[in-house]
């Protein structure tokens, strides 16, 4: 399979061609995702009520965390206090609800008509949300690659030296031992003069 055949394609919900589609890392290996399974997929990243991607993860007493999932919301953007013991996020209460809407491309049945369906503001505040946890998750892979790197250059720099050593050590052995026969034959020519 050429893998670049399905560049653009969902790797959790199997969408071909995703209006938008976003690169994640996870654990090192890199996964295509649209928008909406993204958000699912990083429930503890953003705040699905008013969609804003966290900087840094609201406080205990600021947040209210569903009870089926590792979603995060701000308390200010839950629903009344009343239900706060039995909160569940948007998609666990509604296992249809999406953060946002599938494709946009027209099916083949409605070529002719109005091809882009403009996005409203709520997928649009889903997209940079989506598009920001994107970017931290890379920066993310980023930095964990250089720190590989430099750690497999700092191991190439101590097996080198290890091999030097142990090539210093040889070439000191090879010396001594050179050195002991030389020395024992003058003294057994010295012994056999006697
Ligand atoms: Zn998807
Ligand atoms: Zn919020
Ligand atoms: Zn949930």
């Amino acid at each position: 399979m050429n893998p670049d055949q399905n560049r653009r394609q969902c790797i959790a919900c199997g969408e071909s061609e995703p209006s938008f589609i976003h690169t994640v890392s996870k654990n090192g290996v890199f996964r295509r995702l649209c928008t909406d399974c993204l958000l699912k997929e990083h429930r503890e990243l953003f705040c699905p009520v008013c969609l804003v991607a966290f900087v840094d993860v609201p406080p205990p007493n600021a947040r209210i965390i569903c009870l089926d999932c590792s979603s995060i919301t701000h308390l200010a953007c839950s629903p009344p206090p009343s239900s706060s013991s039995s909160f569940t996020c948007p998609p666990c209460s509604d296992p249809n609800f999406s953060f946002f809407p599938k494709s946009h491309l027209p099916s083949s049945d409605q070529i002719g008509e109005n091809v882009e369906t403009p996005l409203d503001t709520e997928s649009g505040k889903a997209l940079l949300a989506a598009a920001e946890i994107a970017v931290v998750s890379m920066n993310n892979a980023v930095a964990q690659l250089k720190n590989e790197a430099v750690k497999k250059i700092l191991d190439a720099k101590m097996a080198k030296m290890r091999a030097k050593e142990a090539l210093a050590n040889l070439q000191d052995l090879v010396v001594r031992q050179k050195a002991s026969e030389n020395n024992d034959n003058p003294s057994k020519r010295k012994n056999s003069d006697r």
